[in-house]
Formats: C-alpha cells, structure tokens, sequence
C-alpha cells in the first residue's frame, strides 16, 4: 500500500480526509453506504431511458424496446456512463476484476470458474473492495450470484461432497475465510433456475426460497436495510453488493422470468424486439428475446424496491447507489450464439449509473470506465481514496464523478480480454491459461487480435468504425488501415504493458504491438 492505513473512527473520517477545521466543533458527518447492484448479462443498449430526451442525443444506438421505468426515473438522478466497458467480458473474471480491481492475469481469476479449473480461483491474499470497506468501520453484505470460486467439497450440509453433483461442478459455497471482509453472507456461486434459487447465508445455512431470484434478493436487501434480525451495525455505514442473475439465461419458459413482465413482450413481433440492424430474427434464438426484456424488466423493479426501502428509511440522501452488469447479451446480434466473451458492443458495453444525491451531479458522461476502475472509484467517493490498495490497476475516478471540470487525465479507452483453457493435465484439470485474444476500444474504434494456439501468430482480426458504424456491421481489413492499427496497437501495448498481460511478457504479437 502507499499509504499505511489508519483506522478514523466515527465520523470523523470524511472530515479529516477533507482537511477541515477542527473536528470537534464540527458536526459528525457519517460516512456514506454504498450499494453496487449488478445484474448478469445485461447490456447497456437495454435500458429505455436511452431512447428519452436528455439521453437519446447521448448515444449513437437505439436503445431496446424495454420497459425499464425504475432505470429511467434513476439515471434522471445520476451520473449515467455511456461508454462503460466490462474487459472481459465472461462471468468469474468480471467479478475477480470488480472485488480486486485487478486485471485477470493478477486478480486469480482468468477463466469461468468450475471444478476442472483449478487455476482460476480468487486470490485469497488478494485485497478487496470488501476488505477495505471492512476495515475502514464499514458493515459488509453479499448477496446473490458470486461465482469467484474454485468449487471443492466443502458442502456445509453434506461434509467431503460438492455443493452439486454435475460434472464439472460450477456452484460453490464460499467459506468464511473466502469472503474477504463481508460479514453478511446470502450467495451462492453460480445457479441458472431463476424460480428456484439458493443461498447460503453467514452461518452456511441453505435456503431455498422457490422465489424469482432478483425479487427474492431485492426482499433479503431491505430487510438488511432495516435491520431485522439486529444483522448489522445501525451506527456504522454499509458496503451492500448485489449480485443478481437474471436477466442471465435460459430464457425458454415462465419458469425464467415473471409474467407479468413476459406479457409486455410476448404478443410483440419479433422483428419489432430485436431491432438492431445487425440483429437476425430468424436466428433460432430469436424467441429468448422476449424472455431477456422480461428478465430485464423484473430486474428493474427488483432494484425499485431497494430504492423505495433506501427512501422509506431515510437512507437515500448518505447511500452511493450504483446499477450496472457483468457484461452484456449479443441477443442475435452478430449471429453468435456466444452471448458475451466477444469485443462487440452487446457484449462490452454496460450500464453504469452511480446517484449520490447532492455530491454527484445527474447528468450523462462519455467516460470510457474499465472494471477494474470501478473498486478505487467506489473507494474514492467513499471518502477513502487513501486506503486503495497499491495492488489495483484501475484509475479512481471519484474527483471526475464528483465534480465535472475536475483536472483528472480521461482515458483514451479500455482493454479487451478474450482467455480460454490452456494445459490439461492426465485428470482433465486446467493447469494453465491461454490468452487467446487481446483488443482495445477507443470511443471511435473496436480492435481484436485473435492468435493462433500453436503459431501464437495472427489468426483473425476485427476493426470496426463505431462512430461511423455503430452497428459494427462492416469488419474493416487491417491493412487498408494501417495507420489505425499502428495507433490503437500502440494504445494497447502501453496498457497490456502497464498491466503485466502474458501478451506483454510473452512479446505476443511484437511486430506488431510495441510493448
Ligand atoms: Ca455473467
């Protein structure tokens, strides 16, 4: 760390971090909560608001036909991003990225985690958002889907057994000394029957509560609002995160989303849902959508209740409220059946919206935010800025979020990250990474460099003009372009550089990447 950390009790925190005049004539000011509510696969392009006044001039797309009317009532008091990036955009190393503020090849977790890849597991030394919030004197809840974790046979109610009996195993339960600070516990590691969710809470009790999960989660979070049970500390402030599933798949049946949400949809054309231009609706997918924009819809009313709850408690004025995702949903676009793990914009660009009454000014930013910015962010709006770990890659962006003209250097973009299995030993375990493909988005360009797995040479590539292509129907040749690619090569070397990547350690691609 840069700065040893030192414990400041009470309130009295903020007003020593801010220089202020003695303290003891000043009233105790308490220290912000912080809520980070974050839906799994849920684009940025499916939020209605984007299609208002005061946002549609913003953006370059037009937004889903979504119903989305908590969303929108809340970007109209927030700070909303429209260029906001998930890295790596595939479920475990999102996370890893969001808890460490690390990239994957430093936070532990490079791959989706299951019990065939040992290699892919949270670091357990690693210093986490949670971990500073802890020990900053804050009270820390997890709830819902983590899925960080190397499964072992750790079940709490069947000793020496996984959590689930498929193979490989993907669910975990995450033990006390895995949850790095949080000392509320209601999650699971990852479980795709939405109407059938568990939980194991702090004590490792199961619970099964045959309840549409995000429904189910948004109940457990005003109830911990309110403090039933005495489960938290009423006089120290919280750090809550939600990690919901939905509007993640299958989306087949009622069985995924609520209908009263699937009846907005399901009398609609399909050609009037997926109106993309590089949208196919005769894709055999096409169907789900209906079942996405439920999931969405159900989410949005999920993250309304806590917002009542926060209102109804007082506690909406002193709480840091932010709404965002794992990665996004290609939904037909590209005609991939891979919903994420690809530089397209359904899949990279997701929501960002972070409302602070009276410290963030509402208004709509092109700030191209990288995950692992979003750990010393929340750090920093906290109060905290000196207690960010000197482990994190990513850039604290709390004075920019906080005041407009702030002299803080923007990003000129974010890293894309493609990893797959390496080495399997005689067991079939995953021994070691390969990084497969390795890109960067600025606002006026996508790259990604695939390589093959033997040669490491240039196997495929995609450019695409995003503002003049926002659909990124037309993959641009490399070399018609070459100017552009020397520069975004040039952008991205610095970066994976700067990161430590296995690209740069290994010199992947140095004719034409200069590390
Ligand atoms: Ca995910």
């Amino acid at each position: 760390m840069k700065h040893p950390f030192h414990l400041l009790w009470g309130g009295m925190g903020l007003l020593a971090l801010a220089g202020c005049k003695s303290a003891q004539q000043e009233p105790a000011v308490q220290q912000p909560n912080v809520i980070y509510v974050f839906p799994d696969q849920f684009r940025n392009h499916a939020l209605e608001f984007w299609g208002q006044d005061g946002f549609r001039e913003h953006v370059n797309f037009r937004n889903d036909p979504v119903h989305t009317p908590r969303l929108n009532d809340f970007a109209r008091e927030s700070l909303v991003l429209t260029s906001a990036q998930s890295n790596c955009p595939l479920s475990s190393p999102h996370r890893g990225i969001l808890l460490t503020g690390m990239y994957p090849n430093k936070s532990g977790v490079p791959l989706n985690c299951h019990s065939n890849r040992p290699i892919s597991s949270l670091r357990q030394d690693a210093e986490c958002v949670s971990d500073v919030f802890s020990k900053a004197g804050y009270d820390c809840a997890y709830f819902g889907k983590l899925h960080v974790d190397y499964p072992t046979p750790n079940d709490p109610n069947n000793p020496g057994h996984y959590v689930e009996d498929q193979v490989p195993v993907w669910d975990a339960y995450t033990p006390p000394e895995r949850r790095h600070g949080f000392n509320y516990w209601y999650s699971y590691g990852t479980f795709d029957e939405h109407k059938n969710p568990h939980y194991w809470d702090t004590d490792g009790r199961r619970h099964d509560p045959k309840e549409w999960s995000p429904l189910h989660e948004a109940g457990r979070v005003v109830s911990y609002l309110k403090n039933e049970g005495n489960v938290r500390d009423p006089k120290k402030p919280f750090f809550i995160m939600v990690g919901m599933n939905p509007p993640h798949s299958p989306y087949r049946s009622l069985d995924d989303c609520m209908e009263e949400d699937f009846n907005l949809y399901k009398d609609q054309p399909l050609d009037s849902l997926l109106i993309r231009p590089n949208a196919d609706p005769t894709m055999k997918k096409a169907e789900s959508v209906r079942y996405y924009f439920a999931s969405v819809t159900g989410v949005d009313r999920a993250f309304g209740q806590i917002l009542d709850a926060l209102k109804q408690l007082g506690l909406d004025k002193n709480t840091i409220v932010v709404f965002s995702s794992d990665h996004g949903e290609t939904m037909c676009s590209q005609r991939t059946d891979d919903p994420k793990n690809s530089p397209y914009a359904e899949s990279m660009n997701v929501p960002f919206l972070v409302r602070y009454p009276g410290k963030i000014a509402p208004r709509v930013d092109d700030l191209m935010l990288s995950s692992p910015d979003i750990m010393p962010t929340l750090l920093g709006l906290a109060g905290l800025t000196d207690s960010i770990p000197a482990s994190v890659q990513g850039h604290d962006y709390a004075p920019l979020f906080l005041d407009v003209q702030a002299d803080v250097v923007r990003p000129t973009g974010a890293l894309y990250i493609q990893n797959v299995d390496g080495e399997k030993d005689a067991d079939g375990k995953v021994r070691s990474y390969f990084p497969s493909a390795r890109g960067f988005k600025t606002a006026r360009y996508t790259l990604a460099l695939y390589i093959d797995r033997q040669t490491r040479e240039l196997k495929d590539a995609l450019l695409f003009d995003d503002e003049n292509d926002p659909y990124q129907l037309n993959n641009l040749p490399l070399k018609d372009h070459a100017d552009i690619v020397r520069q975004l090569c040039a952008e991205m070397g610095k970066v994976l550089k700067e990161i430590d990547d296995p690209w740069y350690r290994e010199g992947i691609l140095k004719d034409m990447i200069p590390y």
